[in-house]
């Protein structure tokens, strides 16, 4: 079995992360600018899903922990290093961080494959695509503009200016740690806000190490902070922090409704970009090889790990069985393997309780009478005895009501429904309450179109799946969210708009004469 040795950056101004004498490289939380230890002393192991091993720990942060990080991002954001910056330089600080992503790449998607066992090909093109976020909301800082307003009122003189909200926590998931994080981060930064960044406990580490280059960049101490940790143990420090203004939250409905209700306490704005139980709906007039390959990209990129999972397959009952056969034949020779290797196909699962819960799912379907057409069992990948490896499973004769239609698995599961004609096909996909996105396939122009309008979800894809950018908005309907991220929309939700009236010779009422 081959070893891969935690990678050096490529900027050598970056100092190598120091490893304990067992070997584990050792993180601190990142707090004003420094690395420090937690004040409760306790760590967390991070395993390398691959091999099983342990391979790095990172701080188990305590409220106290939390609260020394939201001071300093408080503090950081009444210095007038920061917020005496002009927007334009706020955008060249984030045009820096950029190009420092874009030298760095590799590491980063080497540390981020470590962590969880994304295949390389991808994570080093998600991590050069990461910095047009900082290019982007960079560009942005100063073309955001308010408005002069004509209002009813003689002799006084109304603007409009957007204005930064001050201290943002943002918390994030496993499945794709640093650009979930570049999200928001991007946009708080370019808006003018001081951040304090939550990652997942699987995964924090390249976040930790994705510090150094905002450092490197020249943003001033406490503007950007690190807390690690468990979310059920810190996480209510951090969300109902009386510094924190808003909550930009990525993550499952399950601790997506705790933080909203705690947030909701004390006025706290909140985003949520919740889960997912996406329809990929497939007409008989779809160009079927096409519709094949948007099929499987919608549900086995990522083993099923991504929250626009197209996890429920729609599929018109005349063109059924055929297209389970391509689809079947289509995933024949897949390679599983180390994610490192440019020639695997499927990496593992991300996570041991990820894995169990996959497992979980398979014998609902299985319990609910789902007719299972492939996988439904672990694979076993030569040199890799303790891989976290899935097979592509997927399950016919799925009717919508049942559980594994109706809930997220995030895994390489899918469900498929038949269904009869267009009204069936958007009763069947609306009939849920996710709603993040969808994917129609069909080659009738006005079909394509009604069913945008028809089918209720923050995203729709008709004729291909997955297409997302930087500068389009991003969010769910129903239970998938609440809010949008990227795009113009992304930025403003990191600011307050602010409304100036200015006298310009208004005579002033006395308030006790009755008009
Ligand atoms: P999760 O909800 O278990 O955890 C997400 C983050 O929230 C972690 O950092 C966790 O520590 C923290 N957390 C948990 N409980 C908390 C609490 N009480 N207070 C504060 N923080 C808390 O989700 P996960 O398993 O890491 O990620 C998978 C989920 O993320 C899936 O449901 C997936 O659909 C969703 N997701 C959504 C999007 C999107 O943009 N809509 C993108 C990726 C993933």
């Amino acid at each position: 079995m081959t070893t891969y040795p935690f990678p050096a950056a490529a900027n050598p101004a970056i100092a190598r992360t120091p490893q304990a004498e067992d070997g584990l490289v050792t993180y601190g939380l990142y707090i004003d600018g420094a690395f420090v230890p937690p004040v409760g002393g306790q760590y967390l192991e991070s395993s390398d899903p691959v091999t099983g091993e342990a391979w790095s720990r990172v701080p188990r942060a305590g409220a106290e922990d939390v609260d020394r990080a939201c001071r300093a991002a408080q503090a950081a954001f009444d210095n007038p290093e920061w917020r005496g910056l002009s927007a334009s330089a706020r955008g060249k600080l984030m045009r820096k961080l950029g190009d420092l992503i874009t030298e760095n790449a590799d590491w980063l998607a080497a540390v981020e494959m470590k962590d969880n066992g994304k295949l390389i090909a991808e994570l080093g093109n998600q991590m050069r695509y990461m910095a047009n976020y900082y290019y982007y909301y960079g560009g942005l800082a100063d073309k955001i503009e308010g408005s002069t307003i004509p209002t009813d009122k003689p002799g006084v003189f109304n603007f409009t200016r957007y204005e930064p909200l001050g201290v943002v926590a943002c918390i994030m998931p496993w499945n794709s740690p640093l650009p979930l994080t570049s999200l928001k981060l991007a946009p708080a930064l370019a808006a003018g806000n001081t951040v304090v960044l939550k990652p997942s406990e699987f995964t924090s580490a390249s976040l930790l190490e994705f510090v150094k280059l905002v450092e490197l960049a020249g943003f001033p101490k406490g503007v950007v902070n690190v807390v690690t940790g468990y979310g059920h143990e810190m996480g209510e420090a951090l969300v109902s922090h009386p510094v924190v203004e808003r909550i930009a939250f990525t993550g499952g409905p399950i601790a997506g409704r705790i933080i909203n209700e705690q947030a909701a306490r004390s006025m706290k704005r909140v985003t949520m970009e919740l889960g997912g139980k996406s329809p990929n709906i497939i007409f008989e007039d779809a160009d079927l090889e096409q519709a094949v390959k948007g099929a499987v990209t919608g549900i086995f990129a990522a083993s099923g790990q991504t929250c626009v999972a197209g996890s429920r397959l729609l599929l018109q009952r005349s063109i059924h069985d055929q297209f389970l056969e391509k689809l079947v034949a289509f995933l024949e020779d897949i390679r599983f393997g180390h994610p490192s290797d440019p020639e695997t196909q499927i990496a593992p699962i991300s996570t041991a309780p990820q894995m169990a819960k996959i497992e979980e799912y398979v014998r609902i379907a299985t319990d609910e009478g789902a007719r299972l057409v492939r996988g439904g069992k672990r694979a076993v990948v030569e040199g890799y005895p303790n891989g976290l490896f899935y097979e592509p499973t997927i399950f016919a004769d799925v009717r919508n009501d049942m559980r594994i239609a109706q809930e997220e698995v995030f895994g390489p599961v899918l469900a498929v429904i038949p269904f009869e004609d267009e009204d069936d096909a958007v009763r069947i996909a609306n009939d849920i309450d996710f709603g993040l996105a969808a994917g129609i396939w069909t080659q009738n122009l006005a079909r394509g179109i009604r069913m945008t309008e028809r089918v209720r979800a923050g995203t729709i894809w008709v004729n291909n799946y997955r297409s997302t950018s930087t500068t389009s908005p991003f969010g769910g309907f129903k239970m998938s969210g609440i809010g949008r991220e990227g795009g113009i929309v992304g930025m403003l939700e990191y600011m307050e708009l602010k409304s100036v009236w200015v006298s310009t010779g208004v005579e002033i009422p006395n308030p006790f004469i009755r008009r």
